[in-house]
């Protein structure tokens, strides 16, 4: 069986974005809107050399139908239970929220190995946020940006190397 991946995150943080990205293909739900079909959660990831299972945990959470913080922590619990391998994104736009540190405390006990993921990095200028991350405990992080592209090479071959 496929090693699986968990994508775990604060809402809007790029999750979504990042899983079409790692699949290739328009089968996460980007914007939640109204009305919209919900699709797949779980593909099988395209960019990396090994064969792995990619989780979209935002989809479960929408799925759960629960409250917001809630919602969270119950991505993270199903991540933490189920993934060979986790990754956590954050806003690096946005920086440092304290549902980002909540989660970051509770991904710290994983079994599994978790990345922290910059998002929204789309110029190199916004790594620079990179500094407050570093607080989370959980390294210095891989910048990139779902939008754009950037950094997909380097977080396919961080992947790969860990599978
Ligand atoms: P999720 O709630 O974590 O699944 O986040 P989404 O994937 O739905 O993205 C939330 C919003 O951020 C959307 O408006 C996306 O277009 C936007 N977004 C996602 N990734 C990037 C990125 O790398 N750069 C920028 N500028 N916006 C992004
Ligand atoms: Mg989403």
């Amino acid at each position: 069986k496929a090693p699986i991946i968990a994508i775990v995150g604060r809402p809007n943080v790029g999750k979504s974005a990042i899983f079409n990205r790692l699949a290739e293909r328009r089968i996460a739900i980007v914007h939640d809107e109204p009305g919209v079909t919900r699709d797949r959660i779980s593909a099988p990831c395209k960019m990396t050399d090994h064969a792995c299972e990619i989780i979209d945990t935002g989809g479960i959470g929408m799925e759960l139908d629960d409250g917001f913080h809630d919602q969270v922590t119950i991505e993270a619990d199903i991540a933490m239970s189920s993934a060979d391998m986790i990754l956590f994104v954050v806003d690096a736009r946005a920086g440092l929220t304290p549902t980002d540190e909540a989660l970051a405390q509770k991904l710290r006990r994983a079994k599994s190995p978790v990345f922290l993921i910059l998002n929204k990095a789309d110029h190199a200028e916004q790594e620079l946020m990179a500094g407050d991350f570093a607080r989370l405990g959980l390294g210095s992080g891989v910048a990139i940006s779902a939008a754009h592209g950037r950094g997909f090479g380097e977080l396919a071959e961080l992947m790969d190397d860990t599978l």
